[in-house]
C-alpha cells in the first residue's frame, strides 16, 4: 500500500481506568509509527469510559460516546474499573459503561487467542514443551445465551425461600452467525474448527452442534470440524492445549474457556482480544479491540505496566478490521524479538533480567519495528 492512497481509518480510543491510560500511550506510540511508515493513517478521537467517564459526565458511558463508537472504523479500548468505584449503584460502575458499548455496538464474536511467546514458556503454569509455541484461538459467543436468556430473575416461591432462574437460548441465525465467523478464521490459520457445547444434557447444545454441522457442510465444506463437549474441552486445553486451532463456543462456556487458555499463556499482560459485530450496508464491521487484562489499580498510575497486550491489540485491530495481515505480522514480530532478546516488564521478568517500565517497553517495539521494516 502506497502512501498516497492510504485509507484513513477513524479511531476511537478509549484509555479508560487504571494503568488503561499508560498501556493506551504505548499502542499509540506503534500507530504513530504505522503512519510514519506510510502504512496506515489513523484519524483518532479520544473518549471516556468506565469510571473516568463516570468522574466527568455521571455514567460509565455517554451516549455520544457510543455514538463516536458506532460511527468509528474500530474501536481501541484499554481497560476500566477500579477500587474508587466499587461501591457505586450497579448501573453507575465502570462494567456497565464496557458492557453497555458491546450491548449496542451489537459485538457478538469474541476472538480470543491464546498464543505462548515462545520466549515466556517457561512462565506458563504447564509443562514448557505442552505450551511451547501454543497458537489457539477461541471465538466466545458475546451477545447471547444464559448471559442475556429470559425469563430470568430470583422469585419468592410460596411456601418460603426463592428460586433463581437464568435461561440458556440460542437460535439458529446467532449460532450461525458466529459460526460463520469461526470458520472463516479457521481457513485463515489451520483450517481446524472445534465446536464446543453439552449436547449430551443440554437441549441449546443439540440445536448448537446440528447448526454449525449444516453450516460446515453447506459454506465451509473444506474446513475440518470437530464437535467437543465443554467439560472434555476445558480437560484437553489443560491436557494437550496444541490440539486445538480455532475453537467456538456459547458465552458462558466461552467466557470459562478463554480464561482458562489464557492462563496457559503466562501473564494476562499480554493477551489481547477483538470483539466484532455485524458488518453494515458499506461493507463496515463494528470492531472493538482490547486487551484482556484489567485496570490493575495496584500498578497503575507507576509506569510499570505491561503494554503489549494493548499493542498487540493494535495488531489485531490491522489485521481484522482493516485486512493488514503485513501490519499486523510485523508487530507481532516486534514483540516476539524483544522478548526474545530478555527485555521484560515487571510481571514477565524472569531471573537475572532487569524489569523496565511501560514506555521504555512499547519504545522497544518501535525500535524492532524500524529494524525490520
Ligand atoms: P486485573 O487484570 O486488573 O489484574 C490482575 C493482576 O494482573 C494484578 O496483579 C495486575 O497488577 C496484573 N496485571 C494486569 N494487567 C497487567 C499489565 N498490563 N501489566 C502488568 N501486570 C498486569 O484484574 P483484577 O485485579 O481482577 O481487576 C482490577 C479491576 O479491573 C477491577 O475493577 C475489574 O472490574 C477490572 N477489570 C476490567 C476488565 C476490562 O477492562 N476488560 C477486565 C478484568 C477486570
Amino acid at each position: 500500500m502506497s502512501a498516497t492512497n492510504t485509507p484513513v481509518r477513524n479511531i476511537l480510543a478509549l484509555a479508560g481506568d487504571g494503568i488503561g491510560p499508560e498501556v493506551m500511550a504505548g499502542a499509540r506510540k506503534v500507530m504513530s509509527w504505522l503512519e510514519s511508515k506510510g502504512r496506515a493513517k489513523f484519524n483518532v478521537t479520544d473518549s471516556l469510559v468506565g469510571g473516568a467517564s463516570y468522574d466527568a459526565h455521571g455514567t460509565p458511558l455517554t451516549d455520544e460516546t457510543l455514538a463516536q463508537a458506532q460511527k468509528a472504523d474500530a474501536v481501541l479500548l484499554a481497560c476500566i474499573g477500579g477500587y474508587k468505584w466499587d461501591q457505586l449503584d450497579y448501573d453507575k460502575r465502570p462494567e456497565r459503561g464496557l458492557l453497555r458499548l458491546r450491548k449496542e455496538m451489537q459485538l457478538f464474536a469474541n476472538l480470543r487467542p491464546a498464543i505462548v511467546q515462545p520466549a515466556l514458556a517457561s512462565a506458563s503454569t504447564l509443562k514448557e514443551d505442552l505450551v511451547s509455541g501454543l497458537d489457539i484461538m477461541i471465538v466466545r459467543e458475546l451477545t447471547g445465551g444464559v448471559y442475556f436468556g429470559e425469563p430470568r430473575g430470583i422469585f419468592d416461591l410460596p411456601g418460603g425461600g426463592r428460586r433463581g432462574i437464568n435461561t440458556q437460548v440460542y437460535t439458529t441465525d446467532e449460532i450461525k452467525r458466529v459460526g460463520r465467523v469461526a470458520f472463516e478464521l479457521a481457513r485463515k490459520r489451520g483450517n481446524r474448527l472445534c465446536s464446543v457445547e453439552k449436547a449430551n444434557v443440554m437441549e441449546s447444545g443439540v440445536l448448537w452442534r446440528e447448526e454449525i454441522t449444516a453450516l460446515g457442510k453447506a459454506e465451509f465444506p473444506d474446513v475440518e470440524l470437530s464437535h467437543m463437549y465443554a467439560d472434555n474441552c476445558a480437560m484437553q486445553i489443560v491436557r494437550r492445549p496444541k490440539q486445538f486451532d480455532v475453537i467456538v463456543t456459547d458465552n458462558l462456556f466461552g467466557d470459562l474457556l478463554s480464561d482458562l487458555a489464557s492462563m496457559l499463556t503466562g501473564s494476562i499482560g499480554m493477551l489481547p482480544s477483538a470483539s466484532l459485530g455485524a458488518a453494515d450496508a458499506n461493507g463496515r464491521q463494528a470492531a472493538l479491540y482490547e486487551p484482556v487484562h484489567g485496570s490493575a489499580p495496584d500498578i497503575a498510575g507507576q509506569g510499570i505496566a505491561n503494554p503489549l497486550a494493548m499493542i498487540l491489540s493494535v495488531a489485531m485491530m490491522m489485521r481484522y478490521s482493516f485486512n493488514q495481515g503485513a501490519e499486523a505480522d510485523l508487530i507481532e514480530k516486534a514483540v516476539r524479538n524483544v522478548l526474545a532478546a530478555g527485555i521484560r516488564t515487571g510481571d514477565i521478568v524472569e531471573p537475572g533480567q532487569k524489569a523496565i517500565g511501560t514506555d521504555a517497553m512499547a519504545d522497544a517495539v518501535v525500535a524492532e519495528l524500524g529494524k525490520l521494516a
